[in-house]
Formats: C-alpha cells, sequence, structure tokens
C-alpha cells in the first residue's frame, strides 16, 4: 500500500470542497455528501474513510488490466526519470514511434497511422478535423457536415459534443458544429437481448442512406459513431447494423469514424469493436485502456490514404501537412504507461480473459430480469446497462443516482448515467466477484422507492 500523503483540506466541510469545481458530478449533493477516494489496487478502491469499495466499473471504463499495476507504475517512474517532456513539434521522442508501432499492429488492417492526443475527446474533434481536411485537400471542400446518433458520446469538446446524441450534454451550450443524427438503435421488441439484438438492424441502418440523399453525399464528410454506444448505457447495433452502415458509407463516399473510447482494448472481448463486429472504419479514435487509465491519452488511427492525401497535398517539404496538434501530445510520460500497459495487454491476452468471462457475466446480469423498476438489460462482453424505470414517469435520473449511491455505501462501485446504471468489471474479475457485484445491486434496486 502506497504511503499517504498529509493534506490541509477539511474533508467533513463542505466550504473546503467548494474550491473543486467537479466534472459531470452533482456538486451540490456531492459537497454534502462527499465519496473521497483515497487509493486503489487491483480491483478495489479505499477511500478517506476507511473503507474499500469493489470496482465494477474498470474506474471509468479504463483501468481493465487492474488497478495500481506495477509493471505500469515502474514504467511510468523509470520513464519520467529518464525523459520528463520533449517538445511534440518537429521533435520526435523515441517512445511514441514505439506506442505507435504497437498501436498500428494491433489496430485493424489498413489502420496505420496513428495521431496522439490526450483524451478521448480531443481524438473525437482530431478525427473530425482530419475527415474535413481530407475532403478539402481531395478537391470536395463542399463535405464538412457530420453524422452521428441520437444517444451518441463523443467526448465534451465542440465536434464531440455536435455529434453527441445525448441531449442534456448539449442543451446548455448553444450552436456547435454542422451535425445531424441518426436514430438511436433502442427498439421495444428488442429489450433483454442478450448480446446483439436480433430484430431491425438493417432497416434501421438504411436511415443513413435516406438522411444521404436528403442531404447529398457531396455536403457530408464523415458518419461518426461507438461501435456500441456506452455513456448512454450500451445501446448495441442490432445484427447487421454496422454492416450495412459500412456499405452505405462507402457507396457514397462518406468516411466512417468508430470512436472506440470505450469499445477498444478488450471490452467486447477482442481487441477493438471493430474485430468484435467485423466492421473496419477509416479513422478510428481510442483513449482510456491506451494506459490502462493511469496516465492521461488518447488516439486517432487513420487508414493509408487519409494519411497520403495529407503528405502528397502538403506543399514543400518543410511545410506542416496538418497544422493540428496538442503540447502533449505523445507525451514521453504517457507513451511510457502506454507501453508497459499494452505490453500487459498482449501477455496477459486480455480481450480473450474478457471473451471467456462474458458469457458468465450475461448469464448474472440478465438474473435482474423481473427485479423491481429493471425495464431492460443490455450486454455485450465485459459491458452492460439495466435501464431503469423513470421515478413517478417523469425522473429518469433519480433512481439511478440512488442506486448508484446505495451501491457505493454497500461497497461496490458501479455508475449511474440517464436512466441506466452500468456495470463494466475489471478483466480480471472473478466470477464469484461477479456475483457479489450483482447481488448488491439487486439490494439496492430493491431497496429503492
Ligand atoms: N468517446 C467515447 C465513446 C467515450 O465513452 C468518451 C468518454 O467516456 C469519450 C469519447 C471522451 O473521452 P474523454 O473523457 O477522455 O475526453
Amino acid at each position: 500500500m502506497a504511503e499517504q500523503p498529509v493534506f490541509e483540506t477539511d474533508f467533513s466541510n463542505k466550504e473546503s470542497l467548494e474550491a473543486f469545481w467537479m466534472p459531470y458530478t452533482s456538486n451540490r449533493y456531492f459537497k454534502e455528501n462527499p465519496i473521497i477516494v483515497t487509493g486503489a489496487e487491483g480491483c478495489q478502491f479505499t477511500t478517506q474513510d476507511g473503507k474499500t469499495v469493489y470496482d465494477a466499473f474498470s474506474g471509468l471504463w479504463c483501468t481493465g488490466m487492474g488497478h495500481g499495476r506495477s509493471e505500469i507504475v515502474e514504467a511510468v517512474s523509470k520513464g519520467i526519470q529518464r525523459l520528463d517532456y520533449s517538445p511534440a513539434f518537429q521533435v520526435g521522442n523515441d517512445i511514441a514511434f514505439e506506442v505507435a508501432n504497437k498501436v498500428k499492429k494491433l489496430t485493424p488492417d489498413g489502420l496505420d497511422h496513428v495521431f496522439f492526443t490526450n483524451s478521448g475527446s480531443e481524438a473525437a474533434d482530431t478525427a473530425m478535423k482530419m475527415a474535413r481536411a481530407y475532403w478539402r485537400l481531395k478537391g470536395q471542400a463542399s463535405k464538412t457536415r457530420f453524422i452521428g446518433r441520437s444517444m451518441g458520446y463523443h467526448g465534451v469538446n465542440w465536434g464531440g459534443v455536435s455529434v453527441g446524441g445525448i441531449a442534456a450534454n448539449r442543451k446548455l451550450y448553444g450552436q456547435g458544429v454542422d451535425s445531424i443524427h441518426l436514430p438511436h438503435t433502442l427498439l421495444a421488441e428488442n429489450r433483454f437481448s442478450k448480446g446483439l439484438p436480433p430484430h431491425k438492424g438493417v432497416e434501421l441502418a438504411n436511415e443513413l442512406e435516406t438522411m444521404l440523399m436528403m442531404h447529398d453525399p457531396s455536403n457530408v464528410a464523415a458518419v461518426i459513431m461507438e461501435p456500441f454506444s456506452g455513456s448512454a448505457g450500451v445501446i448495441l447495433p442490432p445484427v447487421g447494423y454496422l454492416e450495412r452502415i459500412r456499405e452505405i458509407c462507402s457507396k457514397h463516399n462518406v468516411l466512417l469514424i468508430f470512436d472506440e473510447v470505450i469499445t477498444g482494448f478488450g471490452r467486447t472481448g477482442k481487441d477493438f469493436g471493430a474485430d468484435a463486429f467485423g466492421v473496419t472504419p477509416d479513422i478510428m479514435t481510442m483513449a482510456k485502456g491506451i494506459t490502462n487509465g493511469c496516465v492521461p491519452m488518447g488516439a486517432v488511427v487513420s487508414k493509408g490514404d487519409i494519411y497520403n492525401t495529407f503528405m502528397e497535398n502538403g506543399g514543400p517539404d518543410y511545410m506542416v501537412e496538418m497544422p493540428h496538434g496538442y503540447t502533449y501530445s505523445s507525451h514521453p510520460v504517457a507513451c511510457a504507461a502506454a507501453l508497459a500497459a499494452l505490453d500487459i495487454f498482449e501477455k496477459e491476452k486480455m480481450s480473450e480473459k474478457v471473451e471467456a468471462l462474458s458469457p458468465y457475466f450475461e448469464e448474472q446480469v440478465h438474473k435482474l430480469k423481473g427485479l423491481k423498476h429493471v425495464v431492460d438489460i443490455r450486454n455485450f462482453g465485459l459491458a452492460a446497462a439495466i435501464e431503469i424505470e423513470a421515478f413517478g414517469g417523469k425522473e429518469p435520473a433519480k433512481r439511478p443516482f440512488e442506486i448508484f449511491r446505495r451501491c457505493w455505501e454497500m461497497g461496490v462501485f458501479v455508475r449511474c448515467g440517464g436512466n441506466t446504471i452500468q456495470v463494466a468489471p475489471l478483466f480480471i474479475a472473478s466470477k464469484s466477484e461477479i456475483d457479489h457485484v450483482f447481488n448488491v445491486l439487486s439490494d439496492a434496486i430493491l431497496a429503492t422507492e
């Protein structure tokens, strides 16, 4: 157990918590009832009041291989001693090339060029800029519009918010980037499906063609979607959906971007959602699992044609081909974490671990069917969402929030998101731990009015 530092903050005093304006948090409730984490190891958090809490959400979909992995801790600590920072522009650090080659090897064939960011949000916006610039360089500058999906989530920067389809994330911020949205893929007849829902995949995907006929492909840069929507509550593509989306994009010369920030690095039981669903996009974004969550990092991986288009149209060779990048793109410390994390990912065959545990996880989560308030259960790989009926028919977030808080009190961390409870265990979870998670969750649901 790492040594605990001593802080001056009085965690029992609401006033001393006000300085930190917390992200995606109900700050008013939190500061009256704080949850303060002080350590993590394996699948457990420890808290400021001396409890241990089982992590059934891999942090925030990111620490699948276990908290506090000594190999990563050591690589980061050695890495920062060797090279704390080197400029990201016009100078490359050695370890960045190593990580890029590793990512290239892991991603599906054809996705070969890796642009580093610091988060999934930056990756989404980078991919969108890449798509627009690509068409402009190809002489098709009118292709600027994006097609996202209702209930999609692509982070919180302008591009991501614009193509994202969760109303609460958009409504305060006004006009964004030119985007339209496909319908989501939740259907009543697919409720309680185990794994991929069987109904209407092709029909739902055909909406894309209708939309392209209305807006014309000459105005559309790219379609962006998560292979399955994570943050909105594990909304899965019905059978045949992604294949048909791919076909339509290819037919009409529109790029397909997969946001694999959640589905990347093992969560589906394959290395990427693209592998799990057998569909390869033109651009893929990733973050979270690339460093097992312990140092911020994201990446955008593009096909050769896109990279080459920038190279061929870049002007004299001393000129920058894509004027875009972050001070911390390919940060050497993040790269050290990524290299160690990807090494564990491969050596310990994490995707296979997930694939092997998924049927048990599926069986256990579906045992919640029939419990009061539970109106749908969706799962794939080691990801599941339990949809909870809105309180009084009009307050969808109230019960999930209460259930999350109750679970925490009972020593288990699950996430509340909109009208769902989301569960995403670590890849190293045991069957008995999964049993424990669903026992606690079931008690918490039953205790909720
Ligand atoms: N894209 C998807 C699919 C995500 O799930 C997330 C975060 O959960 C993001 C993008 C944003 O990533 P970040 O929070 O690292 O900016």
